[in-house]
């Protein structure tokens, strides 16, 4: 009998509050399985903790809010490169 362990990736999300401002980062520990009738499903954890997904119902840490934008990992990823060469569209940088 072979038990199907799927697969767990680590993935980290970048939150942005639309009421107050806020901004955060949270990394969660995601889990692809397959349900009993082989449809695959999705589980966010979060310290240890399972936790409802947080691109369906994001909640904001600061005021409670459900106005929460949510930024994939590799934009995060991007706006940080972004940031960090103003103005530099040159890739790779120049030696
Ligand atoms: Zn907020």
């Amino acid at each position: 009998m072979t038990e199907n362990a799927g697969e767990t990736v680590r993935e980290t999300y970048g939150f942005a509050c639309l009421s107050c401002g806020h901004g955060w980062e949270q990394t969660y520990r995601i889990e692809h399985r397959a349900d009993p009738h082989g449809r695959p499903f999705v589980s966010y954890h979060e310290d240890g903790r399972q936790v409802p997904s947080p691109l369906t119902h994001p909640v904001c840490r600061n005021c409670g809010g459900h106005r929460v934008r949510v930024v994939r990992p590799d934009l995060v990823a991007a706006a940080r490169r972004a940031a960090s060469w103003p103005g530099a569209r040159t890739f790779p940088p120049p030696a």
